[in-house]
């Protein structure tokens, strides 16, 4: 099968043959088509098609539009009384046909976005031994070892652009869920594709299934995992090596997005390869950008400057950790001296305050450790301090929780900032829903409707004294797929810091005044690619300025990218001469 170039696509780095195509032409023919999802067109096959590939009576008479196709899946999807049975049938969807999965999810990215990722796909990778279906993406397990490269090179398709991949140790909130995990790659690859456009051949799902030491998995008949407790150690530091390896060999203009590893393995990974392989780590990284881009929004609201803001964080694990070091950035960029900024973020993870010289802190939070000197700037002594006491010396402006522990926000808490704050701004992240620190409509009732809450599952608007307050969710998804797509249009060799606070200006720039007006920090999700599209512009030129990418002039940067972003519609498909 071939794909003949398009026109009117230049220049996005070898995109347009994809992105811009007119036309698929084929020798294959019949049920192949069919049975193929990047290529079968269900009832959209039209009459030329039918009797030129073979498809004559295969399929019933009427000819659909993708209109009516997208209706009808409607219809089906609608039908389904739980949300995992959602999950299943979007799943099939696309293992049937490709474009219109992308169809329906970019026309109905709000509905369908809680379906495909956060919330719902955290139960779908808890029940995924009992739901699979169909093989996706690529799975390694430690007696593949010495064989990486030829696996990867059965790979569907040859020009991959993108990998996300877990070994499913920390998946959202959840924890170990052994080959489950693979829910979450495929996830967000997913939201590559819908909210960046990049096409879905480009795209990799990878799990690294070193086993499991989640019980219920290991005791359960089913289990579909390679079952065995975790792989730990040397063993597994080379089984890494090893796949980022044979990653350079057989797809070098990859970028590798790890996604879900435990904090153990997380800051380790991250350090050692990020110069060695263009990759990032999104639960670390693009967590820290989403966060801040919500908070620089709130500050267009507040009046506030970066500078002085003062954060207090409840966890103070990858997510805290990447929000922290972003937050830090801003502040050091809007001008606040490396004092300010040391005395202006403080964390509280499961044994307590993070303070400097405790024992069981963890090597990545050391650097935000409060000292005795910052601690006495705030008039606390007390190394066993509690969150209650923080807060009221502290002041904090903005509060985040990463810690998926339901309740970890307490009213007293939220009551005592809003003592000392107009308009506190509150991060309750934890997914899934339930796992949330506390819910919008506590935050805002605690804080006599004043506070600005942004939440990281969705959660309904909120109603108080007579005024709609919407809810902004805190998703990853507005910053990976604009930075993937900057990536791969600029051919980057590297993912630098700066990128991640570019990205989360940029965002915070896309949340429309009314939206803010409405209490939201983040833009509608219906408003997806067009936020993808604005990052991916700013991350072009950024490298383009800093010769870390291929130089596009800016007059081009715009065209570029929007003619890198490919839209699910069905091309003609012919017989090859
Ligand atoms: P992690 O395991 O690396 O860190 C969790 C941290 O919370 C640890 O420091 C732990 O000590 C601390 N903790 C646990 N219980 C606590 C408690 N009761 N009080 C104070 N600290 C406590 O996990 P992570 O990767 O940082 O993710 C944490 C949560 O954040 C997950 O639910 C995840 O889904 C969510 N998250 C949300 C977003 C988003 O909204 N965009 C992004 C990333 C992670």
């Amino acid at each position: 099968m071939a794909y003949r170039r398009g026109y009117g696509v230049t220049k996005n780095n070898g995109l347009e043959e994809l992105v811009g195509r007119r036309v698929i032409e084929t020798r294959k023919g019949g049920v192949w088509l069919l049975k193929n999802p990047s290529t079968n067109k269900g009832l959209a096959f039209s009459r030329e098609e039918r009797e030129q590939l073979g498809l004559g009576c295969m399929l019933p008479n009427r000819i659909c539009t993708i209109e009516e196709q997208v209706q009808l899946e409607l219809e089906h999807l609608r039908a389904k009384s739980t949300d995992l049975e959602k999950y299943i049938g979007l799943a099939s969807l696309q293992d049937r046909n490709e474009v219109l999965f992308y169809r329906v999810l970019v026309e109905n990215m709000e509905e369908f976005m809680p379906i495909v990722y956060t919330p719902t796909v955290g139960l779908a990778c808890q029940q995924f031994s009992h739901i699979f279906r169909t093989g996706r993406g690529i799975w390694l397990t430690p007696d593949d070892v010495a064989d990486i490269p030829q696996i990867l090179r059965k790979a569907p398709q040859r020009d991959i652009r993108l990998i996300v991949v877990t070994d499913n140790e920390r998946i959202l909130g959840v924890g170990d869920q052994g080959c489950g995990g693979m829910g979450i790659p495929i996830g967000k690859l997913g939201l590559y594709v819908a909210g960046a456009g990049i096409h879905p051949s480009m795209c990799l799902p990878i799990s690294l299934d070193v086993g499991t030491d989640n019980a219920r998995l290991l005791e359960d008949p089913l289990y579909l995992g390679y079952r065995k407790r975790r792989l730990r150690g040397q063993a597994y530091d080379d089984f890494v090596e090893a796949f980022v390896q044979s990653v350079l060999q057989v797809f070098p203009r990859a970028l590798l997005q790890w996604e879900d590893f435990h904090n153990r393995q997380a800051f380790r990974i991250l350090d050692r390869y990020r110069k060695q392989v263009l990759s990032f780590n999104d639960d670390i990284q693009g967590t820290g950008a989403c966060a801040l881009g919500g908070i620089m929004a709130g500050l267009r609201l507040t009046g506030g400057s970066m500078a002085e803001q003062r954060v207090l964080y409840m966890g103070a694990g990858e997510a805290c950790i990447g929000i922290a070091r972003r937050v830090a950035c801003a502040m050091r960029a809007a001008g606040a001296g490396a004092d300010v900024v040391q005395r202006a973020q403080i964390m509280f993870d499961i044994h307590g305050l993070v303070r400097s010289g405790r024992e069981t802190c963890d090597p990545q939070a050391i650097p935000f450790a409060a000292s005795p000197e910052t601690l006495a700037s705030y008039g606390l002594a007390d190394a066993n301090t509690s969150p209650d006491e923080v807060i009221a010396a502290f002041k904090p402006t903005v509060l985040v929780g990463a810690t998926a522990c339901q309740g970890a926000f307490r009213q007293e808490m939220i009551v005592e900032m809003a003592k000392h704050v107009e308009r506190p701004i509150i991060m309750p992240l934890s997914n899934p829903t339930g796992k949330a620190e506390c819910s919008p409509s506590e935050a805002i009732a605690w804080t006599d409707g004043r506070a600005l809450v942004a939440t990281g599952s969705p959660f309904a608007p909120v109603e108080y004294d007579g005024r709609r307050q919407v809810i902004g969710q805190a998703n990853n998804v507005f910053i990976f797929p604009g930075l993937g797509l900057g990536a791969v249009v600029s051919g980057l060799r590297e993912i630098t810091d700066e990128m991640f606070t570019i990205a989360a200006r940029t965002l915070s720039e896309c949340v429309s005044d009314q939206r803010l007006d409405s209490g939201a920090l983040y833009p509608p999700q219906s408003e997806l690619r067009e936020v993808s599209r604005q990052i991916a512009c700013a991350i072009v030129k950024y490298a383009s300025d800093h010769h870390l990418g291929r130089h596009i002039p800016d007059f081009e940067i715009e065209d570029t990218v929007r003619g890198a972003m490919w839209y699910p519609d069905y091309v003609p498909i012919v017989r090859k001469p």
